[in-house]
């Protein structure tokens, strides 16, 4: 069967790791296909916090403009509360808050402006290829493009690469789901250019006020409490054990999930595949660094797949992406597991009073927070 587009390189997700990998191939004369099954704007269950390096990323790659332009708000401060103490932290690099929304449409219209062309609203499909085969073939609704290089940036709940090669991914026994939804802006009491973030036993979620005074919140839920309380009992639940940060007139929101928030033994390649993005692999997102892999695998993807196809190209892209995100998504990897122990948390934050040094770099650790970190016992908003 002849193709209805046949392209140097085919792009399946549109998020951040895709319209950013997009436009860098496109700006080094690719042709490009950039395939979404949603149509945009879209939302989606994140935190909506770009952390400092995410901001260099777009720096590096010329959109520098791009976050203030789409309404960015500059984020300062951030609070955590366990067990009712909250640490409050002022960020030594000030990161930005941006709805998903906003961000992934701007950074979109940037890889069309580059010349990808957009492909939306039908999910797209690998069809099986024998190693060896000269090209790939992706089935969209109807339609079959065909391509030198497909780039696999589909996200978390995507499983391009996973299905059409028959790779398994293993959840983790007590991995969490994603929540999320834009609240009214009175749903919790939440300072612009601050995050707060809420510590307890059934998960813990993050609020952030973005560009139109609606609350972002999202979280990672323990199942159990969702499946027995419901989206909106979870929150609120989450936000009592911490015993800070109150919620307010869930009833009507709308709400999003994700699937479990976790990947093991992800590929980073398979036969003139690459993944990028959350689709090479995923860490509990708790000090918020999705955005910034995602950006920073997708630039350095860029000049691996412009080049011919090898199975060398794919080597050197897993040495890649080994080097430049493995140590800090393990870093980030450990920080998930110690935020399972509100216990723990509320432990090291009583001590951080005598030992304020120590919070500092904790904090540090995640944000780059800077010296004036104060536990307030009981503090509220
Ligand atoms: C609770 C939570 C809070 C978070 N908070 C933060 C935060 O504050 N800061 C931060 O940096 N990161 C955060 N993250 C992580 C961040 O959201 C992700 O790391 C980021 O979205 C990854 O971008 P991506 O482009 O890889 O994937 P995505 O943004 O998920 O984009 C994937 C795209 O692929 C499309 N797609 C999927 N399958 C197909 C298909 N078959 N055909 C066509 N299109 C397809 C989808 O529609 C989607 O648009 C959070 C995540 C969660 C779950």
């Amino acid at each position: 069967m002849s193709p209805d587009l046949s392209v140097d390189v085919a792009v399946v997700g549109a998020g951040p790791a895709g319209a950013m990998v997009a436009r860098e191939l496109a700006l080094r004369g690719a042709q490009v296909a950039l395939i979404d099954r949603r149509h945009f704007p879209r939302g989606k269950v994140c935190g909506a916090c770009l952390h400092p390096r995410a901001l260099a990323a777009l720096a590096d790659a010329g959109l520098g403009e791009l976050v203030p332009r789409a309404g960015g708000i500059p984020l300062v401060r951030a609070s955590i509360a366990a067990r009712g103490r909250v640490l409050e932290s002022a960020l030594a690099r000030p990161g930005a808050v941006l709805s998903r929304e906003a961000f992934d449409l701007a950074l979109l219209e940037a890889a069309l402006a580059a010349g990808a062309t957009g492909m939306f609203g039908e999910a797209a499909r690998l069809e099986p290829a024998a190693s060896g085969a000269a090209r790939r073939a992706l089935s969209v609704g109807a339609r079959c493009i065909d391509a030198s290089v497909v780039v696999a940036a589909d996200g978390l709940g995507g499983g391009l690469l996973a299905r059409a090669d028959r790779i398994e991914r293993a959840p983790r026994r007590n991995a969490r789901l994603g929540l999320g939804a834009l609240l009214p802006g009175d749903a919790a009491d939440v300072p612009e250019c601050e995050v707060r973030l809420s510590v307890g036993r059934s998960g813990y979620l993050g609020m952030a006020r973005v560009e139109d005074g609606r609350i972002d919140v999202a979280a990672a839920v323990v199942p159990a409490a969702l499946e027995a309380l419901g989206p909106a009992g979870a929150l609120a639940q989450i936000a009592a054990e911490a015993g800070a940060f109150e919620l307010r007139n869930l009833d009507s929101v709308r709400w999003r999930g994700t699937p479990l928030l976790w990947r093991e033994d992800a590929p980073a390649a398979g036969w003139r595949v690459f993944a990028v993005g959350d689709a090479a692999g995923y860490v509990e997102p708790f000090s918020g660094e999705g955005l910034s892999w995602a950006l920073l695998g997708a630039r350095a993807l860029a000049p691996i797949a412009a080049r011919p196809w090898s199975l060398e190209r794919a080597r050197e892209w897993e040495r890649v992406r080994s080097d430049l995100l493995a140590p800090r998504q393990r870093a980030c990897g450990r920080i998930a597991m110690l935020v399972r122990q509100p216990r723990l948390v509320a432990l090291l934050a009583g001590a951080s009073v005598y030992l304020p040094r120590a919070t500092r770099v904790a904090v540090a650790r995640a944000w780059g927070a800077r010296a004036e970190s104060a536990w307030a016992e009981g503090a509220t908003a």
